[in-house]
């Protein structure tokens, strides 16, 4: 049996990462900028008027002013700018040359094409060139996700296709000969097959791509057949088998497709028969064909397996810090355990309660369920009320 923190630095030793691609802004949105982004033009790239109204120089302010032109965004005014002159001007337009200030419209009376200013004290109004960015600067650094800011950043800076990372594709093979889908009444021994849609929403979520889920009967033939007509995938998963029972041939798949394993039993509950394994870039993993052992699994190791292929960055899942509120702990066991519960904010921080799960296999008992408790052996040591570490999970 391996520690969680040993499963989790062979993962990473096994894992790479995606390639690189150029994608249309429209399709970049969550996904890991690889080159870091630069303006190719000072921002603004012209003095700009912050403000509608009057362009003009300081030395003039207390003069009667001869309205000579108009400045709009888009259409600059050319022309000189006399002493005794001013020109009417609006919002983003380039401030003329000679020009060293803007007075609202607010602050001037005018009387056909005459103005006076009646608050010669207010500021310029003048967005300086530059002053937000200059060429050659940092817009948007490698490795960041990209949400709907830094798309618009990007395209300010005209970085119209930039460098993502390639969402890692994943394939899941679903064993159980008792498993029948959502859709159908199961009959004598069966049950409805659950974790095909846990994974398939999970990954939905975190912007991963499921290239194919395949449901399989528990021999190793029709494993293989799967195997084979699978497309291309990063990460294979397979619910399901993971242990050493009659019809448990999970790890003999692997081994017959040409997996190396690397691991099979963590010291983890849920979650103890979790295997790992890889065969050269692409890797693979038997989850326990529990349902709560499946979340559990995925929230501790595999969400940060894929974000890591993404953005290379080592990271185990943050802790952050609550109190314990009431709900029931599990009863002690050797095991590191991981408790499913459901952390909300509450009196200006969280609050996480403990989800009063009957068993690894209650996957109704997951409902609520957005953070993992690490519970320390003897469970009883932990009071309600009690500041304690939790993970909380997307
Ligand atoms: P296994 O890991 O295949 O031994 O399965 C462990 C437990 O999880 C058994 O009670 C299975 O019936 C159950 N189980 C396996 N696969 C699924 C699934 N896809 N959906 C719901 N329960 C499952
Ligand atoms: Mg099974």
């Amino acid at each position: 049996m391996i520690p969680v923190h040993e499963a989790w630095h062979a993962i990473l030793a096994h894992a790479g990462s995606t390639e690189t691609v150029r994608l249309p802004l429209g399709k970049a949105l969550g996904r890991i900028l690889r080159t870091a982004a630069r303006a190719d033009a000072d921002s603004p790239p012209f003095d700009v008027s912050a403000m509608d109204g009057y362009a003009l120089r300081r030395a003039d302010i207390t003069q009667a002013l001869r309205v000579t032109g108009t400045a709009q965004a888009g259409a600059a005014f050319t022309g000189p700018l006399r002493p005794g002159e001013c020109i009417r001007i609006l919002t983003g337009a380039p401030v003329p040359a000679g020009a060293d200030c803007i007075v609202k419209q607010e602050d001037i009376t005018r009387e056909g094409d005459s103005i006076r200013v009646r608050r010669p004290d207010g500021p310029d109004y003048i967005r300086r060139r530059g002053e937000n960015r200059r060429r050659g600067d940092i817009v948007v650094p490698a490795g960041t996700r990209l949400g709907p800011p830094e798309l618009a950043a990007l395209a300010s800076a005209g970085i119209h296709q930039p460098e993502v990372a390639r969402t890692p594709r994943c394939a899941h093979l679903v064993t159980g000969n008792e498993l029948v889908a959502p859709d159908q009444t199961p009959i004598g021994a069966q049950i409805r097959d659950s974790n095909s849609t846990l994974i398939a929403t999970l990954l939905a979520r975190g912007g991963i791509e499921l290239v194919a889920q395949v449901g399989l009967r528990d021999e190793l033939a029709a494993g293989q057949a799967a195997a084979a007509a699978l497309p291309a995938h990063d990460v294979l998963f397979i619910s399901g088998g993971a242990s050493v029972g009659d019809l448990d041939f999970a790890r003999p798949l692997l081994e017959a497709l040409g997996y190396t394993l690397h691991f099979h039993e963590l010291n983890l509950r849920p979650g103890k028969p979790l295997v790992f394994a890889s065969r050269g870039a692409q890797l693979a993993f038997v989850l326990p064909g529990n349902p709560v052992s499946h979340w559990v699994v995925f929230q501790l190791f595999l969400a940060p397996l894929l974000e890591h292929l993404q953005t290379g960055a080592a990271a185990a899942p943050a802790r952050l810090t609550g109190r314990l509120a009431g709900g029931r702990l599990p009863p002690p066991d050797n095991r590191q355990t991981f408790w499913p519960c459901r952390a909300v904010i509450a009196g200006g921080g969280y609050e996480v309660t403990p989800l009063p799960l009957a068993s690894s296999g209650d996957s109704s008992g997951l409902v609520g369920a957005n953070a993992l408790l690490p519970v320390p052996t003897p469970p009883g040591s932990l009071l309600s009320g009690q500041a304690v570490e939790f993970i909380l999970c997307p």
